[in-house]
């Protein structure tokens, strides 16, 4: 089943199309990949998925409900969550603190500190806990922030290139971990610059250049289509 639908996307700022009709779907208990080079949309994208920004044309349908007159919040309360590119922590706070605050807006609110225990053991942070987030490395940051996105128990997940600044052994954790969300049954949508990380975890991808969809497919299929190899990817 079809979980996430967005169609027909566009997005100008000024005379730049940053999105031109733009097409994406993400099911649940899959993993999806967008990729795209720096500048192709692909934060924009998840910008209007999850209401930050309202697109000149088109839809968002969550399982089916047309989300596309709903703010940021709505969307939330429909099983959304989202990572940004750039680190959006409380720094002072501990990383404990920091999906707490998360926790205590979700469906686990009256039981907000079991959960994040869970959480943090399940991201491999619990020996980061009582630091505070601007203390930690980048690929801790980013984890944080996934977790801060798993504290609201989504069911559509966006991350934005949550693997940046991991070094090789975090990323193959993090691997595992987006696999066994998606069998958890969570639709989650991957922003990745590491193509190993995106060819190995994901079940679809999308190819998004400037503004367009260029490629559909499984990743081995996409990774020897002309028009990706065109686009950027001539050295995969
Ligand atoms: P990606 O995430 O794929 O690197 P973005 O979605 O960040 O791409 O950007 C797509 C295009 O839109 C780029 O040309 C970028 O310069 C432009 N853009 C993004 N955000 C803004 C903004 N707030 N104002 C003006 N232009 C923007
Ligand atoms: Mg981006």
């Amino acid at each position: 089943m079809v979980s996430l639908e967005a169609s027909g996307v566009t997005v100008a700022f000024g005379g730049n199309r940053a999105l031109d009709g733009v097409g994406i779907t993400a099911r649940q208990g899959h993993v999806t990949g967008l990729i795209g080079p720096n500048g192709a949309g692909k934060s924009t994208l998840f910008d209007v998925i999850c209401g930050l920004r309202r697109p000149s044309s088109g839809r968002v349908l969550l399982d089916g409900h047309d989300v596309t007159r709903l703010g940021p919040a709505r969307r939330a309360r429909h099983g959304l969550a989202r990572t940004f590119q750039r680190l959006e922590l409380f720094g002072r706070l501990s990383v404990r603190d920091n999906l707490l605050v998360a926790a205590e807006l979700g469906p686990e609110r009256r039981r907000a500190a079991g959960a994040v225990t869970e959480i943090l053991t399940r991201l491999g942070l619990t020996e980061m806990a009582d630091s505070p987030a601007d203390t930690l490395s980048t690929g801790a940051g980013r984890l944080v922030e996934v977790g801060r996105a798993l504290a609201v128990r989504p069911r559509f997940l966006l991350l934005d290139e949550p693997a940046a600044g991991q070094d090789g052994a975090e990323t193959e954790r993090f691997a595992a971990l987006l696999r066994s969300l998606a069998d958890e049954g969570t639709a989650v949508l991957l922003v990745e610059h590491d193509m190993t990380l995106v060819m190995s975890v994901c079940d679809q991808v999308h190819v998004l250049d400037l503004g367009k969809i260029i490629a559909v497919g499984p990743p081995a299929e996409v990774r020897c289509d002309d028009a990706v190899l065109a686009a950027y990817l001539g050295d995969l």
